[in-house]
């Protein structure tokens, strides 16, 4: 059939970057038009299509596979030696330090919950009303300080700042995003945390939408934990990272009782094991973790080939829809601020569904609307202006988006916005 997803070797077009392996090759969709075209997807900040060279690591997990860290037979060594060097990749990836654990998760929403679940008793939590609810939510059963949306990076410090010159615990913890899945816009989390690390308090970073785009390394960043899905990073869905300080994960109830977490186990007490494994009872998601791991090495290895790519589609997307009359784009921190191949955008007068619906049924292209579980931030965003909108339309590129697939649709937006309501 026409839509069927099939693996592609070689790019198609001349702007996909030629050292990133192809992800698939897009299908083509019937539009409302009785025609059909090349799907436009651009919609991978939600969830990315997994690359050839991702599917062809869980192929190879596949051939030859049993329990993990469960047996001494050959199957059972092979796939624990594959569980485990993907471990080593993304600590790897993500500069973790001697000592950090990583620890596979369901994704990114799950690490954060895990998080929330193995901080210290009175741990006060500071995070800024901008996070995803994944990262702005875990933490409800705990005294939480929500910065509200700051206006600059000056302010973003100020207002952090103050929350810490506030703080009465003697353990807290920073919550921050790498990069707004709203807006795109990446956070000054170097200066931020540097703050944070003064007061004595700890630092979690969300890298959901920040460790595809950009290098993201502990050390120099100065967090203690990243947590990131590997559904937006060209592997599939199931599985996640938290990677970060041991003493709290070492010291938590684990995080799913059961085989695997225990070291021994009497009819009077239980002895649970210290490291990931004990808050990764029960057989864990070994093809999720060799595809997330096949995926970061993959980011790594083609950084720089990614990033032009990126680049050059994020500034004519920005600009091309800011040149479209009628058509409102947002940012946290202003216009110039350097962001992920991430815009939302309204057009005066027009709910964010029909703007989406027509996207999909007109041109063949997918994109998000509403308020892309970031509530707190769309509200305040759409606050400011008179678009009289209540949600947003979101649209993010990645490898499998293309020129033409930009110029699209921009002559869509504003085929949409001339038109009007
Ligand atoms: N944080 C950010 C910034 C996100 O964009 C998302 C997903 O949209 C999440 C966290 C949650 O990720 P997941 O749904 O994989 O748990």
């Amino acid at each position: 059939g026409s839509t069927t997803l099939t693996p592609l070797q070689a790019p198609a077009t001349p702007s996909a970057p030629a050292v990133v392996p192809a992800v698939v090759e897009a299908p083509r969709v019937p539009t409302c038009h009785g025609t059909f075209v090349e799907y436009a997807n651009f919609d991978h900040g939600a969830s990315t299509p997994a690359l050839v060279s991702v599917r062809a690591a869980v192929d190879k997990a596949t051939a030859t596979y049993s329990s993990v860290h469960r047996g001494q037979g050959w199957a059972s060594q092979v796939s624990s030696h594959y569980y485990e060097a993907a471990r080593v990749e993304v600590a790897r990836f993500v500069g973790a330090r001697e000592g950090d654990e990583v620890v596979f998760t369901r994704n990114t929403t799950d690490s954060f919950n895990l998080l929330a679940r193995a901080l210290p008793r009175r741990t006060q939590v500071i995070v800024f009303a901008t996070e995803h609810h994944a990262t702005l939510l875990p933490w409800e059963s705990r005294r939480t300080t929500r910065l509200p949306v700051p206006l600059t990076h000056q302010d973003a410090e100020a207002l952090l700042r103050d929350a810490l010159q506030r703080a009465t615990s003697s353990s807290v913890l920073v919550v921050l995003t790498g990069a707004s899945n709203v807006t795109g816009e990446y956070w000054p989390v170097e200066r931020l945390a540097t703050l944070a690390r003064e007061r004595g308090a700890r630092i979690a970073l969300d890298a959901a939408q920040l460790v595809g785009h950009r290098r993201v390394d502990l050390d120099t960043l100065g967090v203690d934990y990243v947590a990131f899905s590997g559904h937006k990073i060209y592997a599939p869905y199931g599985a996640g990272v938290l990677v970060g300080r041991s003493d709290w994960l070492d010291a938590a109830a684990p995080y799913l009782a059961g085989g695997g977490a225990t070291a021994e186990v009497s009819p009077l007490t239980t002895t649970w094991k210290t490291g990931p494994a004990r808050h990764e009872g029960g057989t864990p998601n070994v093809l999720g973790a060799i595809a997330l791991a096949a995926a970061c090495a993959a980011i790594r290895e083609n950084r720089g080939a990614l990033e032009s790519h990126e680049r050059r589609l994020t500034e004519r997307l920005v600009e091309g829809l800011r040149a479209i009359e009628g058509v409102e784009t947002y940012s946290i921190f202003g216009d110039s601020a350097d962001r992920a191949p991430v815009v939302t955008f309204t057009i005066d007068g027009l709910e964010s569904s029909l703007v989406s619906a027509a996207l999909s049924a007109e041109h063949g292209i997918g994109v998000r609307d509403g308020k892309f579980c970031a509530h707190l931030l769309v509200d305040a965003l759409l606050a400011d202006e008179d678009a009289q909108v209540t949600s947003a339309v979101r649209v993010s590129a990645g490898l499998a988006t293309t020129d033409e697939h930009v110029e699209r649709l921009l002559a869509a937006v504003a085929t949409l916005a001339a038109e009007g309501p």
